[in-house]
C-alpha cells in the first residue's frame, strides 16, 4: 500500500516548491507506487488570513523593496529572534496538524524555513512520533530559522550551511550535506552540443546562435525588463530569450521586442518547462536564486548574476564568483561586456566558466535526497 509523505513549501519564490517537486519525481520514478507524496503551502490555507497574505506579499516586497526584506532576514538572524518571530509564526500550526491528522504522513519534510519549528510543535500538540525532516533549500547563507535542533533530520545543500546549523546547535548526528535537488530534466546534457541544438530547434531557436537566457526567479524581480532591453539594444549576435516568470508587468511591456538586428527575442512569462530553455541556451543571465543556481549548474550554464536579494542570496553570488562558475554584472554596460566577451566562438572565458560550472553541479542531489527522506520514512512505518 502507498504511504503518505507529507512535504511542506511556501510559494514565496519558486525555489521552494521546485526542490520538493524534485524529490517527489525522484520517488515516483525510482519507487513507483510505494509513496503517495502531497507537497502543500499551509500558508494558503492558515488563519488568520494575515499570514496567509504575509507570504503572498513576498514577490511584490522584493520587487520594490528589496532591502526591506534584507532587513528583516538579518534582524532575525539569531536563536533569540527566532524565538520572538515564532509568537507570530505559530498561526500556522493548526493549518499543519490538520494536515497531519488527515494524511497521517509516514514523514513530514519541510523544504521551507519558517516551517520546521511549525511542524515540530504540531507534532507535540497532537502526540504523534511522525518522524520530520528538513530539506534546506538556501545554498550557503542559511537562517537560523531553518536550524530546528527538534527536526529528525536535516539536509544542508553545503559546507556553510552545514556549519551554520552546528553553530545553531543542531546535533551532528542529525545533519547531513547533499546538495540542492533539482529535477532530472536540467542533468546529463552539459557536454552534448548536439542536444542542445535539437533543443533550440524544438523551441523554435536558430540551433547555431549562441543563445542568452534572461531570468530571474519565479516572480521575474530585479528590473528584468531593463536588462532584457540593454541586451535586445546591444547589437550582439546572439538569440535572446528572456523568462519574465510572474511579473507580468515586464512581460507585457516587452511582447513583440526586436533586437537592434530586428530579430525577435523570445519572450516568456511563467514557464511549466525551465529545464527545456535552459538546456537550450549557453549561459544565463539571472539573479542569486539558489534554485535557478542549482539548475544553471546542472544544465551546464555559466552563470551572469545581475542582482542577489540582500540577505540570503548575497553568499550564492559570492561562491558563483569565487569557484569562477559566475561573475557578478549589476551594470548594464558590464552585462553587455561580459556577454559579448563569452559569445566569441571558442571564448577561452566561457571554457574555463564551464569546466568550473561541471566541479559545482550535483545532479545526483534530488535522488540523494529523496533516499534519504524514503529510509526515514521506511524506518518509523
Ligand atoms: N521558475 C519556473 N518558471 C518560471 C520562472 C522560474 O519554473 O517562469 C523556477 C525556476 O526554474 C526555479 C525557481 O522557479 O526552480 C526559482 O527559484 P530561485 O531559488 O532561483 O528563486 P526564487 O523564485 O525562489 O526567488
Amino acid at each position: 500500500m502507498s504511504r503518505p509523505l507529507l512535504f511542506l513549501i511556501a510559494d514565496t519564490g519558486g525555489g521552494h516548491r521546485a526542490a520538493a517537486t524534485a524529490v517527489s519525481h525522484h520517488l515516483g520514478v525510482a519507487h513507483p507506487g510505494e509513496f503517495t507524496v502531497e507537497i502543500v503551502d499551509p500558508f494558503a490555507t492558515a488563519s488568520p488570513r494575515l499570514l496567509g497574505r504575509t507570504a503572498s506579499l513576498y514577490g511584490p516586497l522584493i520587487q520594490h523593496a528589496p532591502w526591506v526584506w534584507g532587513g528583516l532576514f538579518h534582524a532575525t538572524n539569531s536563536r533569540a529572534m527566532v524565538r520572538v518571530s515564532e509568537l507570530v509564526l505559530h498561526s500556522v500550526d493548526p493549518a499543519i496538524a490538520r494536515l497531519m491528522t488527515s494524511l497521517e504522513p509516514a514523514a513530514v519534510v519541510s523544504f521551507h524555513p519558517l516551517l520546521n519549528r511549525a511542524a515540530v510543535r504540531a507534532r507535540r500538540r497532537l502526540g504523534l512520533r511522525v518522524p520530520i525532516v528538513t530539506a534546506v533549500t538556501d545554498l550557503v547563507d542559511v537562517h537560523t530559522f531553518w536550524a530546528s535542533p527538534d527536526v529528525d533530520l536535516v539536509i544542508v545543500p553545503s559546507p556553510g550551511g552545514l556549519d551554520r546549523c552546528r553553530r545553531n546547535r543542531v546535533p551532528a548526528d542529525r545533519l547531513v550535506q547533499v546538495g540542492l535537488p533539482v529535477d532530472a530534466g536540467f542533468t546529463g546534457h552539459d557536454s552534448d552540443p548536439d542536444a542542445r541544438r535539437l533543443q533550440r530547434l524544438q523551441l523554435g531557436l536558430d540551433p547555431d546562435r549562441f543563445t542568452v537566457l534572461v531570468c530571474s526567479g519565479a516572480d521575474g524581480s530585479g528590473d528584468i525588463e531593463r536588462r532584457a532591453r540593454v541586451l535586445a539594444g546591444s547589437g550582439l549576435d546572439i538569440s535572446l530569450v528572456v523568462i519574465c516568470g510572474r511579473n507580468r508587468r515586464a512581460e507585457a511591456a516587452l511582447a513583440g521586442l526586436r533586437d537592434r538586428r530586428d530579430r525577435p527575442v523570445v519572450v516568456q512569462g511563467f514557464v511549466t518547462n525551465m529545464a527545456q530553455w535552459m538546456t537550450a541556451a549557453d549561459i544565463v543571465v539571472t539573479k542569486a536564486g539558489p534554485g535557478t543556481i542549482a539548475e544553471a549548474l546542472c544544465a551546464g550554464l555559466p552563470l551572469l548574476i545581475t542582482w542577489f536579494l540582500p540577505g540570503q542570496e548575497r553568499g550564492n553570488m559570492e561562491w558563483l564568483i569565487d569557484t569562477g562558475a559566475g561573475r557578478y554584472v549589476p551594470g548594464d554596460a558590464e552585462l553587455v561586456d561580459e556577454v559579448a566577451e563569452l559569445a566569441v566562438p571558442g571564448s577561452p572565458s566561457l571554457l574555463s566558466m564551464q569546466a568550473a560550472v561541471a566541479q559545482l553541479a550535483r545532479p545526483e542531489a534530488a535522488a540523494e535526497v529523496a533516499e534519504l527522506i524514503r529510509s526515514v520514512a521506511l524506518k518509523r512505518s
